[in-house]
């Protein structure tokens, strides 16, 4: 399968990774959006959000579960921080293996752009 992210769970390419278990990996974004800008993925391909099914619950739960211990980590938590999934063109997916972004470090304004 031709997914960057499924390549970045294999080590085909490179990435910064900061957490990983079973079910999750978590890496910097190449591309920062903010002081802290964490990608965390499932390791089972899941396409987009529209592909979640019943099965995939606890691993979504993981990821904002993973997304809370990485901001109180980094000790951002309590002042606040903004966490995106974009789905499909219109909602700014550019890469389809679902991610959950992670952005702390500075105020974040709404509505968002
Ligand atoms: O939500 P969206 O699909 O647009 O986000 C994809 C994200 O993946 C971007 O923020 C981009 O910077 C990041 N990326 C990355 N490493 C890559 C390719 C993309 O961190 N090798």
């Amino acid at each position: 399968m031709d997914c960057l992210f499924c390549k970045i769970i294999k080590r085909e390419i490179p990435a910064d990774i900061v957490y990983e278990d079973d079910e999750v990996l978590a890496f910097n974004d190449i591309n920062p959006q903010a002081p802290t800008h964490i990608l965390i993925i499932p390791k089972k391909h899941i396409a987009t959000l529209n592909d979640i099914e019943e099965a995939d619950l606890a691993i979504i739960g993981r990821l904002q579960y993973t997304a809370a211990k990485l901001a109180k980590e980094r000790g951002f938590a309590e002042d606040g921080y903004r966490v995106v999934m974009n789905c499909n063109e219109m909602g700014g997916q550019t890469v389809y293996h679902i991610h959950m972004h992670l952005m702390g470090g500075r105020e974040f304004t709404w509505p968002a752009g």
